[in-house]
């Protein structure tokens, strides 16, 4: 923002209304713009319209009438330093000059009778001074809008990240469900067709995890993550972690050292999170590490701390890059990626979720070519007592009305089938409206609800089969690709029982339609 022609101008409250007039007559005879004031009540108002400094007689700054001048200058923003020009008595120092002196900042004391250069001089430093006041003035407007740009750009990747997350999803659910429905009908019997089917279940089990990395990373940077903490023994984390990376660790014929600390170690966290950072460190460590490497994890205790190194004897990390690895969409070398294949958000993550755990995760290594090591720091728990609840046992799926309605016509007829072939009795329809008529007339038990439906969605659905007294016992569970805390947040109000994101986990549905 350039200054304009009242940025540059000199407010003058002179001692007289003559010596006001022949002071603006200099001043303009220089090529200074000035404006006049009578009272300091009118000049601080025009302040605010833009002025390169105040010339102002002494006589007008008694205590009375400067608190409005001292209250301007004490507010002004960071890059403001308005100079301020006091014309005093001839002699000695007033009492009045001397407390301005002190008390209003960027003072030049100009002694009456004053000479004319001495007057010009003093204006003129007084405007360069002021000048380069709005140069800075202008780069932190620069600098602001730069930064509001970035910020909206990264709200706009986050917004991104949050529905391609979504939209790869939708199509994954009903591909899964048909893997299933073949499994479940014997095509695999023949044993090519099992063997294309498993590389298109691995396959879809990976394209699922990207798809949960994505979705997670995306929720993490928004700040809308919950962990939900209890007393855990890091033993049994850090073997199902070994457990969910077995297959990749396997497939690459790493050999695996695990060496526990032989006393538990109870740390107080999320044990879905925490499995996920050690799989995490593990899948790494096996990715880039070439074929039959040596991988090892150890857990130890170090002082109030638990100790948790992943280490490997792969392609290593060079030192500049030790310190990126965390960030989001780093990879060192894209070139050297293995075939499982990633982006670049892993380590975010697992930076992230150590954090929420109150703890650290550090990389290292001596270089490339010379294996890496990730070290996670939590704290240990002081009451060392493991959490006491049970995993539920998983009961066979009774006779259940089902009603799916979904208006992506492959993901609703799937699942139907899928349902079907478990034995429960099924009814689809592929709106809302269409859902409504099949609730009186199908009289479903349960009622599996996409969310996003055009016309009427999911949540009004919800909302209209619960106002009917009559639909009291049908249980509501929201089957979509939006699984944010808000998003549950949402579906509860509706009068959903449950929320499951798509792909469901087909043995988390059946445990839920065994109960519903
Ligand atoms: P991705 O594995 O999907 O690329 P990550 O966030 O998990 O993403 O890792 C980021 C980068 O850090 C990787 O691309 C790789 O360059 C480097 N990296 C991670 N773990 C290791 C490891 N154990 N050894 C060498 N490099 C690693």
């Amino acid at each position: 923002m350039n200054p304009s022609s009242r940025d540059l101008r000199i407010l003058i409250m002179a001692p007289t209304a003559r010596d006001a007039g022949i002071t603006t007559d200099l001043l303009n005879g220089a090529g200074i713009e000035t404006a006049t004031f009578t009272t300091l009540d009118t000049l601080v108002n025009a302040l605010n319209d833009g002025a390169a400094a105040v010339l102002v007689a002494e006589e007008h700054l008694t205590a009375a009438h400067k608190a409005p001048l001292s209250m301007w200058l004490a507010r002004q923003p960071p890059w403001s330093d308005l100079p301020i020009l006091i014309l005093t008595r001839p002699g000695a120092d007033s009492p009045e000059s001397a407390e301005a002196w002190r008390t209003l900042g960027n003072v030049t004391l100009l002694e009456r009778p004053t000479r004319v250069t001495t007057l010009l001089s003093a204006a003129q430093t007084s405007i360069r001074a002021r000048s380069r006041q709005y140069q800075i003035r202008g780069h932190l407007t620069e600098r602001l809008k730069n930064e509001q740009a970035l910020r909206s750009a990264d709200r706009r990747k986050d917004e991104f990240l949050a529905t391609l997350g979504h939209e790869l999803r939708n199509p994954l659910a009903p591909i899964s469900n048909s893997l299933e429905i073949m499994k479940l009908s014997g095509a695999f019997d023949n044993p090519r067709i099992e063997q294309a089917g498993a590389v298109m279940e691995r396959q879809i089990h990976h394209l699922n995890r990207l798809v949960d990395d994505l979705l997670e990373v995306s929720r993490i940077t928004r700040g809308v993550i919950e962990v939900r903490k209890e007393s855990l023994d890091l033993t049994s984390i850090v073997k199902a972690a070994i457990e969910t990376s077995r297959p990749v660790l396997d497939n690459l014929r790493h050999e695996l050292s695990v060496e526990l600390d032989p006393d538990a170690m109870f740390v107080g966290g999320d044990p879905v999170r925490l499995t996920q950072v050690f799989a995490n460190l593990l899948n790494n460590a096996a990715k880039y590490t070439n074929h039959g490497g040596r991988i090892s994890i150890t857990t130890r205790r170090e002082g109030g701390e638990a100790i948790i190194s992943v280490k490997d004897n792969g392609i290593g990390i060079a030192p500049n890059a030790l310190s990126q690895v965390f960030d989001m969409f780093m990879q060192v070398d894209r070139s050297t990626r293995r075939s499982q294949g990633g982006l670049g958000i892993g380590l975010t993550l697992v930076r992230s979720l150590v954090g929420m755990h109150g703890g650290s995760v550090e990389a290292r290594s001596e270089g490339p070519g010379l294996g890496s090591e990730f070290i996670v720091r939590l704290p240990l728990l002081i009451d060392q007592r493991a959490s006491t609840e049970q995993p539920r046992r998983m009961k066979p799926l009774p006779s259940r009305r089902i009603l799916i309605v979904d208006d992506s016509r492959d993901g609703g007829e799937s699942l139907a089938t899928l349902l079907r072939v478990l034995g429960a009795e099924v009814a689809l329809a592929h709106s809302g409206r269409h859902a409504l008529d099949c609730v009186d007339t199908f009289k479903p038990d349960v009622v599996l609800l996409d969310i996003g439906m055009p016309g009427m969605d999911g949540y009004e659905v919800a909302r209209r089969i619960r106002a009917n007294p009559a639909n009291r016992h049908i249980s509501l569970i929201a089957l979509t690709g939006w699984g944010q805390d808000e998003d549950r947040r949402r579906s509860v109000a509706a009068g959903f029982d449950h929320h499951l994101v798509k792909p469901a986990d087909i043995e988390q549905l059946r445990q839920l339609l065994t109960v519903a």
